[in-house]
């Protein structure tokens, strides 16, 4: 070997340290997580308060596209706007004492289709929003319920602390009876519910006091102080939040970072989003509490660690964000490695390779090009039209995580196209939303290709397919209600039993699965009494 040939070698092997180190610390810097709630618990407040405190690095711009908001202009934002609801989910990326937060949206309605749930497995922690006067709503309850399959910690937000709600000791009790984990709250408000004064913080024991911004501005003052001060100025209701912080910690209700990362504990946070109070405190939980991404493993149980070559996966894709721009984006979450503009990946299904030049972290209307992303972060590649959900992308292509969770659907419809003479814009169409996750898109054994089955987590996705058929692919399309309500993975072995028995259809899905759906679960237990032998797998469960 020459010397310059050795010379390269070290210099190559130097990079490759240096890379691994830095590859560590910026993964370290980084806090990727969600926030769960029901609607109008004020999630899209809070998001835009986390913002405000923080500086937003790249704001997507979606931040729900409600009256007032920037939105980004999608093709179907008219049908957000008339609901009120926002389908489309991005990404937030906000600085903070250093360290990069990473909020991904999950987009909230009383229907939700499998996009939201999705979003859960790109994230390494989410902030439950709870409504202090509703407490532990149904689609919380339901998102909680994908935290805990997946075992993401929990930070707990209890909001709308200025308006008249229940008592925060109920609040405590109401949520680790629901959820199973012990609260251990960081702040704790002076004041009841709708007399929002300020904040005991349980760790120093110092009193944070608001007063409302003179003028008209929602961002109020805040001021610091001693218990002491604190006693003298609150008189009894500074009292009370000292007793019982006291008895929060007489029953061991302090943060223990291991308990909360082991998922048995969740720490509690006390705001009035809308005033901004208490937004800075869950802020700081992001960077001190939230963890890093960490380790994954892949399909096979091997571990990859986060200084390994370049590796993501996709967990959602999307077209038509923006009507400039008519493309189709496909998200990824880096799990190892860094990304550098430029660099060629393959995906493990195909092992084609692609040359990731197009790659956006802005989505929307203002976008822009990133250059270099790390774990934690989220990518969106322009235009990877072979790419799909669950796909992992790495350097060799080798690497596979496991494939996302299928969450059961509870409605089905069969679907035809309302023209005839749009056949092929009816099957693009029909291929996309289901790549995307909005409906999954199925074909029956007795009905074949010609009227595919397509089922939903909610029905409002099949409102979604309408519009979004209509709009985007020039296909208006016709549904027929079926009669089931549940589904099951099936073996394709033993389809012929599944079609034999009463009241149950078989249905296969271009990822290879096959389903056996059921009009009710009395049924699908009659089936498994008669057929002890047969294996049918439940989906997770979102109610
Ligand atoms: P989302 O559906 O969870 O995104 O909820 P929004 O952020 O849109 O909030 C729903 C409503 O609650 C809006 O009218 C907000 O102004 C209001 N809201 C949000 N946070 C607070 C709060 O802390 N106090 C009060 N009084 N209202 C709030």
């Amino acid at each position: 070997m020459s010397t310059a040939e050795t010379e390269t070698l070290e210099t190559t092997a130097e990079v490759a340290r240096a890379t691994a180190a830095q590859v560590l610390a910026e993964a370290s810097r980084r806090r990727t997580i969600a926030v769960i709630s029901h609607p109008d618990a004020g999630k899209s407040t809070l998001t835009e308060a986390l913002a405000l405190h923080a500086n937003a690095i790249r704001e997507a711009g979606h931040v729900h596209g409600k009256a007032g908001r920037a939105g980004v202009a999608t093709d179907w934002q008219d049908m957000e706007k008339q609901r009120g609801i926002s389908i489309s989910s991005a990404v937030l990326q906000l600085d903070h004492r250093g360290m990069v937060v990473n909020v991904v949206d999950t987009p909230g309605h009383a229907d939700f289709s499998e996009d939201t749930y999705r979003a859960l497995t790109a994230v390494d922690a989410v902030i439950m929003l709870v409504d202090a006067a509703r407490g532990m709503e149904v689609q919380t309850r339901k998102l909680f319920g994908v935290c805990k399959q997946r075992g993401l910690p929990v930070i707990t937000v209890v909001n709308k602390w200025d308006r008249p709600g229940q008592e925060a000791l109920a609040l405590l009790d109401e949520i680790e009876s629901v959820t199973g984990l012990k609260p251990t709250p960081i702040t704790w408000p002076v004041g009841i519910a709708g007399d929002f004064r300020g904040l005991l913080e349980r760790g120093s024991g110092e009193y944070v006091k608001y007063t409302k911004a003179p003028g008209g501005a929602t961002r109020a003052l805040e001021q610091r102080m001693s218990a002491a001060d604190a006693a003298a100025l609150e008189g009894p209701s500074w009292q009370q939040a000292l007793e019982e912080h006291e008895l929060l910690s007489e029953t061991g209700a302090d943060h223990d970072e291991e308990e909360f990362l082991a998922f048995r504990t969740t720490p509690v946070y006390f705001t009035a989003a809308v005033a901004n109070t208490g937004v800075g405190q869950v802020l700081d939980a992001l960077v001190d509490v939230a963890p890093s991404p960490h380790d994954q493993r892949d399909v096979a149980g091997a571990t990859h660690t986060l200084a390994e070559g370049f590796s993501a996966q996709v967990f959602k894709t999307q077209t038509g964000m923006n009507p400039a721009h008519r493309d189709r984006l496909a998200f990824a979450r880096i799990h190892s490695g860094v990304f550098h503009r430029g660099m060629t990946v393959r995906d493990d299904r195909s092992g084609r390779p692609m040359v990731l030049k197009h790659v956006q972290t802005v989505f929307g209307a203002d976008r822009s090009t990133v250059d270099v992303a790390w774990p934690g972060d989220v990518i969106g590649l322009v235009n990877a039209r072979h790419v799909v959900v669950g796909d992992t992308l790495s350097e060799n292509g080798r690497i596979s995580y496991p494939p996302l969770p299928v969450f059961a659907p509870e409605h089905f419809r069969t679907v035809r196209p309302a023209d005839l003479r749009v056949g092929k814009q009816f099957r693009q169409g029909l291929r996309e939303l289901d790549a995307e996750g909005v409906v999954r898109v199925l074909t029956s054994d007795s009905r074949g290709d010609g009227e595919p089955v397509v089922s939903a987590v909610g029905a409002l996705q099949f409102d979604v397919v309408q519009y979004r058929m209509t709009h985007e692919f020039r296909s208006p399309v016709l549904f027929t209600e079926l009669p089931y309500t549940t589904a099951r993975i099936i073996d394709a072995a033993d389809a012929p039993l599944l079609r034999a028995h009463r009241g149950t259809e078989v249905v296969h899905h271009t990822d290879g699965r096959t389903f056996a759906l059921f009009t009710d679960e009395w049924r699908v237990r009659s089936f498994e009494r008669d057929n002890p032998g047969v294996r049918l797998e439940e989906l997770v469960a979102t109610s």
